[in-house]
């Protein structure tokens, strides 16, 4: 298979940022309420996720430049001291001999442009945030773009039930697609793979359509009524994080809606990469509102695309042809 050495050093960095992830989230469980507002446990995770990451990537393909999320400017603040202490703790739970310089440098290296030439990786250390803080679903979404393309993207889901079915037999996925070679799940901590691949429901009236929980990231009165022409009668599988696209891949539901609140806000590539391979390899399809391919090759922003829409393949075109009636395209 093409890639396989970058694919198994993804698969590793991602689950042991997972790690990292949920040791904190644990802490979080077990402190006292977190006072509102106040998002420090989700900056550990983020800073941390970004530095095992890319330290472990950087040692396996040293020439890769990586697009991440995060970079340490505020962590060099005299001012955040004592969150760069707790940042460096949670690395070092992970990779002991890792000074902390070595750490912020790690973190730094996620500043790269991106862009059309050459080959590059985009990280999301936390993809939704909210949803980590709530407790509920977030993911570490890894993806490899080469000449502009996603060649191989890696979600890491500790949240999310092995079984959408049975909710407490187990959580925490893995899931991976390459190119041309399809998409695979396994537990984390697991070793035993298995393919997913979208459902084949062709009907919109029998489909179920996911979406974002936060009302800020995609317009939900629209979504609304895309499913109301589509006869889509099942209520929204609100979830948070690019589980959305782990959920097209695993056929947990059979859309996507990525709506547009503004019209000046530009997705992001880490937002994206990762779970588009995932469920494109799962047999899905994945466009804009407009219907064109997401392009990769743009930078650190899918600057060309506005929304998200992401089917089991079938029913692409009758969703996007009510997306497009319901927003007068
Ligand atoms: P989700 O968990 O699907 O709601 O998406 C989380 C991601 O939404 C974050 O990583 C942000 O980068 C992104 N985001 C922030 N503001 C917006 C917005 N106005 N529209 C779409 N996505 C956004
Ligand atoms: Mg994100």
């Amino acid at each position: 298979m093409a890639y396989e050495a970058e694919l198994s050093a993804a698969i590793d960095a991602v689950e042991k940022a997972s790690r990292l992830c949920e040791a904190v989230q644990r802490r979080l469980v077990a402190g006292s309420a977190l006072e509102k507002g106040d998002r420090s446990p989700v900056t550990v995770a983020d800073f941390g996720a970004q530095a095992v990451v890319s330290q472990l990537l950087a040692l396996e393909f040293p020439h890769d430049p990586l697009v991440g999320e995060e970079d340490a400017d505020a962590l060099r603040q005299d001012s955040n001291a004592e969150l760069r202490g707790k940042v460096i703790d949670g690395v070092h739970s992970i990779l002991p001999d890792l000074s902390g310089d070595e750490i912020l440098a790690a973190i730094d290296r996620g500043t790269y442009s991106g862009g059309a030439t050459g080959r590059h990786w985009t990280l999301d250390p936390i993809d939704g945030t909210k949803g980590f803080l709530r407790l509920d679903q977030y993911a570490v979404a890894l993806a490899l773009i080469e000449d502009g393309e996603v060649v191989l993207g890696v979600l890491g889901c500790p949240n999310l039930p092995h079984d959408a079915e049975r909710p407490d037999a187990g959580r925490g996925c893995l899931f991976w697609g390459v190119e041309g070679s399809g998409a695979r799940w396994r537990p984390i901590g697991g070793d035993t793979t298995a393919p997913i691949f979208v459902d084949e429901v062709t009907e919109p009236g029998r489909a179920r359509f996911c979406e974002s929980v936060e009302v800020a990231h995609s317009n939900q009165s629209h979504s609304a009524q895309v499913a109301a022409r589509l006869g889509i009668t099942r209520p929204p599988f609100r979830i948070d994080s690019q589980c959305k696209y782990a959920a097209v891949g695993r056929g947990d539901a059979s859309i996507y809606l990525r709506l547009p609140t503004r019209a000046d806000y530009v997705e992001k590539i880490w937002d994206h990469a990762a779970g588009f391979r995932v469920v494109t390899e799962a047999g899905g399809r994945v466009t804009d509102v407009t219907g064109a391919p997401l392009d990769f090759s743009l930078g650190r922003t899918l600057s060309s695309n506005k929304g998200v829409i992401v089917t089991n393949g079938p029913m692409h075109d009758r969703v996007l042809e009510a997306v497009q009636q319901v927003l007068g395209l």
